[in-house]
C-alpha cells in the first residue's frame, strides 16, 4: 500500500522538481514559450530580479522598469525625530551646563550650519568622545570602540557614495548570523539599514562612532580603487536609468540583480557567478529637499 501511495505521488514530486529547476516567469504578461516541450527545448537560464525569475531579456526589462519607477517615486524617508535632544541629554548626564547648550544653539542658529554636537566641540564645551557617547545614548546604540574593520568584504558590499552620504562605515560581518555591523558618525538611518538588508540579504546592527574618525576613514577609502563599482548622476530619467541598468545586466551575464533606494540613491547590485558589481544612480533632487531630508534642523 505504501509503495502504491509513493507511486501515485511521483507526478507531484516530478512537478515540484520541475518547478524548482524551471521556474515560471515572474512577468504576468509574459508571452514566452508556453508549451512544455517548447519550454524544454528553448529553456534558457533566465535572470532573477529581486529574487523573482524572468525568462527572457524582454521580461526582465519590463519588470526592471516597473521596479525603478516604483522606487524612484518613493518619497525620501524623513528621518525620525531624535528621542531626546542631544544637548538636554548631555546636561542630564552632567557633561554640559544649560548655559553652554544655549550658547551652542545660538552659534548654530547664527551660522545656520553644522550639527549641535559639532558646536559643542568647536566651542570647547565637550570632547568628540563625549558627543559620540551621547549619540549612542540618544539612538540606543553601542559605541564602536575601534574603526579597524576586521572584514573587508562588507566594506566592498556597500557603494562608497552611499557610505559618504550617510557617513557610515561597515565594521564587521558575522557569517554565521549574516549580520553586518555598521557604524554611523552622525545619526543612525534606520530606513537605509532596512534597504541595505533587503539588497544584501543580511541583518544589520547599528552602532555609533566618532564623526571625525568615520569621515577620515571614508576619506581613506576614497583614495583606494573600488573595482566593479560605478556611479552615475545626478539623474531623473527613469527610462535612462533602466537603459543603463539593462545594458550592464546583459553585458555582464548577470545571474541575480537586486535594487533598492537608499537616501537619494538607487543602488543596483548585480551578481555574476561569485562576483558582484554595484551600480549607483544618484537621483537629482531639489537642493531645498536635500537640505530638509539630510540635514534637518537639529536641537
Ligand atoms: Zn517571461
Amino acid at each position: 500500500m505504501r509503495e502504491l501511495f509513493k507511486t501515485l505521488m511521483w507526478p507531484n514530486l516530478w512537478a515540484k522538481r520541475w518547478e524548482e529547476t524551471h521556474p515560471r516567469c515572474g512577468l504576468m504578461s509574459c508571452s514566452g514559450p508556453r508549451s512544455l516541450w517548447r519550454h524544454i527545448w528553448r529553456y534558457q537560464r533566465g535572470i532573477r530580479l529581486q529574487g523573482v525569475f524572468y525568462c527572457r531579456p524582454q521580461c526582465l526589462e519590463t519588470a526592471l522598469l516597473a521596479q525603478l519607477a516604483r522606487i524612484q517615486a518613493l518619497a525620501p524617508v524623513l528621518l525620525p525625530p531624535n528621542r531626546m535632544p542631544l544637548g538636554l541629554l548631555m546636561v542630564v548626564r552632567g557633561w554640559l551646563t544649560y548655559e553652554q547648550v544655549v550658547a551652542a544653539l545660538a552659534a548654530q542658529q547664527s551660522a545656520r550650519s553644522g550639527r549641535i554636537g559639532d558646536w559643542f566641540e568647536k566651542l570647547g564645551f565637550a570632547t568628540e568622545q563625549q558627543v559620540t557617547s551621547a549619540l549612542g545614548l540618544q539612538w540606543g546604540c553601542p559605541v564602536a570602540s575601534s574603526l579597524d574593520s576586521d572584514a573587508t568584504r562588507p566594506v566592498d558590499r556597500i557603494p562608497l557614495g552611499i557610505l559618504e552620504a550617510l557617513q557610515m562605515l561597515p565594521l564587521h560581518f558575522v557569517p554565521a548570523t549574516k549580520t553586518l555591523y555598521i557604524a554611523f558618525g552622525e545619526r543612525v538611518d534606520y530606513a537605509a539599514l532596512y534597504a541595505i538588508e533587503q539588497i544584501l540579504d543580511c541583518r544589520t546592527q547599528p552602532c555609533v562612532a566618532g564623526r571625525k574618525s568615520v569621515a577620515a576613514e571614508l576619506n581613506r577609502m576614497r583614495q583606494q580603487p573600488r573595482p566593479r563599482e560605478v556611479e552615475f548622476g545626478p539623474m531623473h530619467d527613469c527610462a535612462e536609468i533602466g537603459r543603463i541598468s539593462a545594458s550592464y545586466i546583459f553585458r555582464l551575464g548577470t545571474d541575480d540583480a537586486r535594487l533598492g533606494r537608499v537616501g537619494h540613491f538607487i543602488w543596483l547590485r548585480l551578481r555574476v557567478r561569485a562576483t558582484y558589481t554595484n551600480l549607483l544612480f544618484r537621483l537629482w533632487v531639489e537642493p531645498q529637499s536635500v537640505q530638509n531630508v539630510l540635514s534637518p534642523p537639529l536641537p
